[in-house]
């Protein structure tokens, strides 16, 4: 009898977080039939948390996919499906005449880091090389453009230094605004196993909540939203008073100590407790445990970035390293978590307003003159991009005539969903690419374009420790959806035929592989240089870290004290005090704070799909501190409206004790369908990080009142 074949298997990485785990995808040709960890890949070496082992069971489900493209011929009429060519046609005949008629900045794109390097790359190219506008962005702007500064600002380059490894060399681990636990749960294994191997190491964690990672803490700080600097500022006040510092590490490799210095001294553990809400002796302790260990390394994540001051933030942490010399070596570093699972290739191909491929910038006429000569075309466009509030803004004053959103949702994920509604209302010409039917966006689509999903991609993704890792395609996408990278090829070898012919050959790719080796090409020479990787070498090699030399990855970077800067030294950035933007008052006294669930990802376009992830959390719910509750006359279970200026929502309210007094917690996950109209985002503030031009998405002045229902 003959044996029967196996089933093919498939070598890819999880779509969720930045942690960029492996896993093995089980087909019958058809259809998933399991997904299980690689043990082979060094971001996981087989463990995969319940998002991860879940994924199968978001496939195959074709009544939650966009499977044809569709068009609107008017904005009161229902959309048409239509053949890809007339599709694609009209949207590059839309495209011309928005150039045409309104210039290339009246055209927007808006992207997302669910998009692989190669997707994120072309649409880079499209819009700078093309249609020459800088009008760029993603949905990275609300996750980790304010690390992207902090680490510009003070190490030279937007380039995490330290590597997962690191967690087992750690003495103390300083975890400040991430909820590994949930968030990273991958790497919040490694870090117990970490403790559990060596119980003398140190584990503080800083947050407004009680989160499940601080039950890992020896030491929790419950800083109030918004007010790290402060705490920051007090603990290296704390290592120079008691003379924790490392003096040779900060007169051999660094610049600026001594006005920050002088900053510092009002810094008090008593003037900052009062600040920030963490005991003067806390601060004290926290500061003692980060300078006194032999290796002491710093998780962060939204907690720190989506604030106004966010890039404050973060270098306030980075200063910490610098003044101990707790950079450069096993166990030590800042160390961002980046929340999705390519926001740093699309920081690599620079598909934001402010970057350019191979960490280069916009504003900088030789990096454009740089990216113009690798495109083989005259030169880019030097105006100002709009980064993503920014041009939902301009969309709404009716600056923007085409806005192309591909693999997110603005409609709910978006702070300020009223203004976002209005822009996408006023857009002449909304383009939404997506995989999903779940998209609150859609509504607003005159023209949408069904893209492929995980497993049904080939392409590259980077995590959190700069480790490339190959995505591939272990099924056909269904019905007509396409690979995000060949829709962009087809619109702009279109476009290019009608505005300048001579630039069609420019979006010729053959497939993944031909894009990957032009973007790797834009890094020759860069701080992240991978020119010498490819496809072939990922295969033979598995996943790599950049910096690349051709034979191996960098572990972790600035070993030798020499940093990216004008000077080779690491900056002290001189940050004064602020706070949020949305100050608590009589009218609304609570601070509402924004997270996420263990078992959801984003606004649930797949995670929903999932009974056994909707288990844990079935619906939305305002967290108050019991003794807020019993104020108010309030019972767990109570419907409560909690408004504010820009909005109201209605939702059930609960007791929970992990929180501070005066804050409150809602899950970012549920959007207008799930609340009646307004999701959580109706109460969140568009106020950007001047520095980062992140939103301030973590914190927001409100009321709660209990409901009462028409
Ligand atoms: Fe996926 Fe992140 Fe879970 Fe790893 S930790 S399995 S990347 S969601």
């Amino acid at each position: 009898m003959n044996a029967r074949p196996a089933p093919p298997e498939v070598s890819s990485v999880c779509c969720y977080c930045g942690t960029g785990c492996g896993v093995e995808i089980t087909t019958d040709g058809h259809r998933v039939l399991a997904v299980t960890g690689d043990g082979t890949h060094p971001a996981n070496f087989g463990r995969l948390c319940s998002k991860g082992r879940t994924l199968g069971d978001t496939t195959g489900r074709p009544s939650a996919r966009l499977l044809r493209p569709t068009l609107r011929p008017a904005k009161d009429e229902p959309a048409q499906e239509a053949s890809w060519e007339h599709v694609l046609d009209v949207v590059s005949t839309r495209l011309a005449d928005a150039i045409r008629q309104h210039g290339p900045d009246s055209v927007g794109f808006y992207l997302s880091g669910q998009l692989l390097t190669e997707d994120y790359y072309l649409f880079n190219k499209l819009a700078r090389g093309l249609v020459a506008t800088n009008n760029i962005d993603s949905n990275s702007r609300l996750c980790m453009s304010g690390a992207v500064t902090g680490y510009k600002q003070t190490l030279g380059a937007d380039a995490p230094p330290a590597c997962y490894d690191d967690f087992a060399h750690a003495g103390c681990v300083f975890i400040a605004g991430a909820n590994m636990a949930y968030a990273h749960p991958v790497l919040f294994r490694r870090l117990e196993e970490a403790k559990a191997a060596k119980p003398e190491m140190k584990i503080i964690v800083a947050d407004p909540r009680r989160t499940d990672t601080a039950s890992l803490a020896d030491l929790y700080l419950p800083v109030l939203p918004g007010t790290d600097v402060a705490l920051f500022h007090a603990m290296l006040n704390v290592m120079i008073w008691e003379e924790l510092i490392d003096r040779d590490y900060i007169a051999a490799h660094t610049e600026g100590f001594a006005a920050l210095r002088a900053r510092l001294r009002e810094f008090t553990p008593r003037a900052a407790s009062e600040l920030c809400g963490v005991h003067e002796d806390d601060i004290v302790t926290a500061a003692r445990w980060f300078a006194q260990s032999p290796a002491t390394l710093s998780c962060y994540a939204m907690g720190l970035n989506q604030y106004s001051n966010g890039s404050d933030k973060n270098a306030a942490l980075i200063h910490l390293h610098l003044a101990t010399g707790h950079i450069g070596k096993p166990g030590a570093g800042p160390f961002s978590l980046t929340g999705q699972p390519n926001a740093m290739g699309g920081r690599e191909v620079g598909g934001m307003a402010t970057l350019l491929p191979g960490h280069r910038e916009p504003g900088d006429a030789a990096h454009r003159a740089e990216v113009a000569a690798l495109w083989h075309i005259p030169a880019l466009p030097s105006n100002p991009g709009l980064s993503a509030i920014e041009m939902f803004e301009a969309a709404a004053a009716g600056r923007i005539k085409v806005l192309w959103i591909a693999g997110t949702d603005p409609a709910q994920s978006l702070p300020e969903q009223a203004l976002v509604r209005t822009a996408l209302e006023k857009v002449d010409c909304v383009i939404v690419q997506e995989a999903f039917n779940s998209s609150e966006t859609l509504a607003y689509a005159d023209i949408v374009l069904p893209a492929a999903a995980w497993p049904e991609k080939d392409g590259t993704v980077t995590n959190s420790e700069r480790r490339i890792s190959r995505v591939r395609a272990a099924l056909p996408p269904p019905g007509a959806a396409r690979e995000d990278w060949r829709i962009v090829a087809a619109v702009a070898q279109r476009l290019a035929a009608t505005l300048m012919p001579e630039r069609v050959a420019l979006f010729e790719f053959a497939d993944a592989a031909a894009v990957f080796a032009e973007h790797a090409a834009t890094t020759a020479g860069r701080d992240l240089d991978y020119s010498a990787l490819s496809y072939e070498l990922l295969e033979q090699r598995g996943p790599q870290q950049w910096p690349f030399d051709g034979k191996i990855g960098r572990t972790r970077l600035y070993e030798d004290g020499m940093f990216p800067t004008a000077s080779g030294k690491a900056q002290f950035v001189d940050i004064a005090w602020r706070t949020v933007s949305d100050k608590v008052s009589a009218h609304f006294p609570l601070r509402l704070t924004t997270g996420r669930l263990r078992d959801h990802w984003h606004t649930m376009s797949r995670t929903a799909l999932v009974p056994a992830l909707t288990r844990h959390a079935e619906e939305p719910q305002l967290a108050m501190h019991p003794r807020d509750l019993q104020r108010q006359r309030l019972g767990s279970g109570d419907l409560v409206k909690v408004r504010n200026k820009r909005g109201a929502i209605y939702l059930p309210v609960v007791a929970d004790d992990t929180l501070r007094p005066g804050v409150a917690f809602i899950a970012m996950h549920w959007g207008g369908a799930a609340l009646g109209g307004q999701g959580i985002n109706a109460l969140t503030t568009r106020v950007i990080d001047p520095q980062s031009r992140q939103p301030e998405l973590k914190h927001a002045a409100v009321a709660v009142e209990p409901a009462r229902l028409p």
